[in-house]
């Protein structure tokens, strides 16, 4: 039996050459436009990829009306949960129908290469989908302890209207991790998409609506942060704001609740997490090829990207030739290639504040061992070459910020308890992985480490029945698993006395 890989079967540009990108907005189960359009580049050469609608502050009230509306007077909240569940798992079914006109779009809109948007990224919806809507029905209220003639009854009840602001590095991802989670716990969602990744999650909440949900259960507009953003942020109609993004704008959106109806908000934020080899690492080489993956892979426009490489002294010299030399198979290609391992960076902008950043480390005395520069020119695209630094003192920016770009930086210790105070050294509280042999090690590291997710041996792994979020300035609240579905509902008491 032949096993045909779609990837490779697919003719990606013959598609994207016939692909009608969806430009509107989805406001209360109508696709409508807005007031204002804007033009929409694709990083693969930084032509214009379609002109989408753009949402001001009238249509995020229309999108928030109708969250509201479906909300107070629909169906949804009032649906037996399996019902909604199942309304998801169609959902499901028709994303992963529609895959790869969907992963096209993503690699369109902000670079990722074709496998990965068709492999992960589209995989990684369904299976939230799937995961949300088998989960609706499994969660059970609670009949605590009274004296006989009373009856204490908790119950969770849909939370209400959920805004979530999601960026673009995973557009659909991240945003399954939000909007499904809401939805299957019955509250009604607006979801704003990043500036550069409109057009993907456009296309997966019209197939929503395919699926079953009843209009103005899901609600997406697109918009710059500083309007439409912000709109929601302050809208008094909201009850929940959920929000993946820099740490600089999470702190605006907890002004926003505070400015206006107190609405709860999570935060999933900025990352520079530590990735830890000592010694006696089980496999050395395999240590450094998934160091190379944790910062190279989606260009290193991860939040939890393996930015910050601690290496003891007696293994460094091995891991970092092995990096070195495995850099090339990173090297920049065209995204609908479907051997591309690194597409380019999301935009122009991006790339100059990180050849920016890069200029202030090496003044500041890095040195770069490998990449540093832009390639690919003659494409029109933001490409930068895989990159390794080293030579870093503690306050060299290339070790203090987030640099959202495939830039390794490497720091050389002597000592478990020097690593992990070098891993402890940065503000974010992400994700952390330590390589060690030693079970004694792996477990007072991992204790040690302040972060949200903590890998030993592996980097990135994880499952949906794992939460995910920070601590420290990544920042609180967790996706993914069954808590999430607990942050969308409200614990009510009823207590009954009957005599
Ligand atoms: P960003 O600039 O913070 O933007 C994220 C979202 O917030 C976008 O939709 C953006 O709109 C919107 N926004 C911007 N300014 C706003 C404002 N003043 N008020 C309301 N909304 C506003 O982040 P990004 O560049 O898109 O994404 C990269 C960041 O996300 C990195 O820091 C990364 O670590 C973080 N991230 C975190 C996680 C996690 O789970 N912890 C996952 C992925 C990414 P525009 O599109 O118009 O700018
Ligand atoms: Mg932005």
């Amino acid at each position: 039996m032949t096993v045909t890989d779609p990837v490779t079967a697919t003719d990606w540009a013959g598609l994207a050459a016939s692909l009608a990108a969806p430009t509107g907005l989805l406001v209360g189960g109508e696709i409508r436009g807005a007031e204002a359009t804007r033009k929409l580049l694709t990083p693969r050469d930084g032509t214009v990829l379609a002109e989408v609608a753009w949402a001001g502050e009238a249509e995020v009230d229309a999108a928030v009306a109708a969250a509201r509306r479906a909300f107070d007077h629909g169906p949804w909240p009032r649906l037996h949960p399996r019902e909604r569940g199942e309304i998801l798992q169609r959902f499901a079914a028709l994303v992963e129908e529609h895959r790869a006109e969907i992963a096209l779009l993503v690699a369109l809109e902000m670079g990722k290469p074709i496998r990965t948007a068709y492999e992960i990224e589209l995989r990684a919806l369904v299976r939230t989908l799937r995961y949300y809507g088998e989960l609706a029905d499994k969660e059970h209220g609670e009949v605590t302890p009274t004296t006989a003639g009373d009856l204490s009854i908790v119950t969770r009840e849909p939370a209400g209207v959920v805004a979530a602001v999601v960026p673009w590095n995973f557009p659909l991802t991240l945003a399954g991790w939000k909007f499904a989670p809401a939805l299957a716990a019955g509250c009604t969602v607006v979801l704003k998409t990043a500036e550069q990744s409109p057009l993907s999650m456009q296309r997966v909440a019209q197939l929503g609506l395919e699926a079953g949900l009843p209009a103005g259960v899901l609600n997406v507009v697109n918009g710059d942060g500083v309007v439409t953003g912000q709109a929601l942020g302050r809208h008094r109609d909201v009850d929940i704001l959920t929000f993946t993004g820099s740490t600089e704008v999470g702190r605006h959106f907890l002004r926003y609740s505070a400015d206006s109806n107190l609405k709860r908000v999570y935060l999933e934020l900025g990352g520079k997490s530590p990735n830890i080899i000592l010694p006696d690492a089980p496999d050395l080489d395999a240590a450094a090829d998934t160091a190379a993956w944790a910062i190279f892979f989606n260009s290193g426009e991860m939040c939890t990207a393996g930015s910050r490489l601690i290496l003891h002294r007696d293994i460094a010299a091995r891991v970092v030739d092995r990096i070195v030399a495995t850099a090339a198979d990173w090297a920049p290609g065209d995204p609908l290639d479907p051997t591309t391992a690194m597409g380019p960076l999301v935009d122009e902008r991006s790339l100059a504040r990180v050849l920016g950043q890069l200029d202030d480390g090496v003044a500041a005395g890095a040195r770069v061992l490998t990449g540093g520069r832009r390639t690919r020119v003659d494409s029109g695209g933001p490409y930068l070459e895989p990159t390794v630094v080293t030579g870093l003192a503690a306050d060299n920016v290339l070790l203090r910020e987030e640099l959202f770009a495939p830039v390794l930086s490497v720091v050389e210790v002597s000592s478990e308890e020097e690593a992990v105070a070098v891993a402890g050294d940065t503000p974010y509280g992400l994700a952390a992985a330590v390589w060690t042999a030693d079970l004694g090690a792996a477990h007072r590291v991992a204790r040690r480490l302040r972060a949200g997710t903590v890998w030993v041996n592996c980097y990135e792994e994880g499952d949906l029945s794992v939460p995910f979020g920070g601590v420290k300035l990544s920042g609180f609240g967790r996706d993914k698993s069954r808590h999430a579905l607990a942050e969308y509902s409200d614990l009510k008491t009823t207590w009954i006395h009957y005599g």
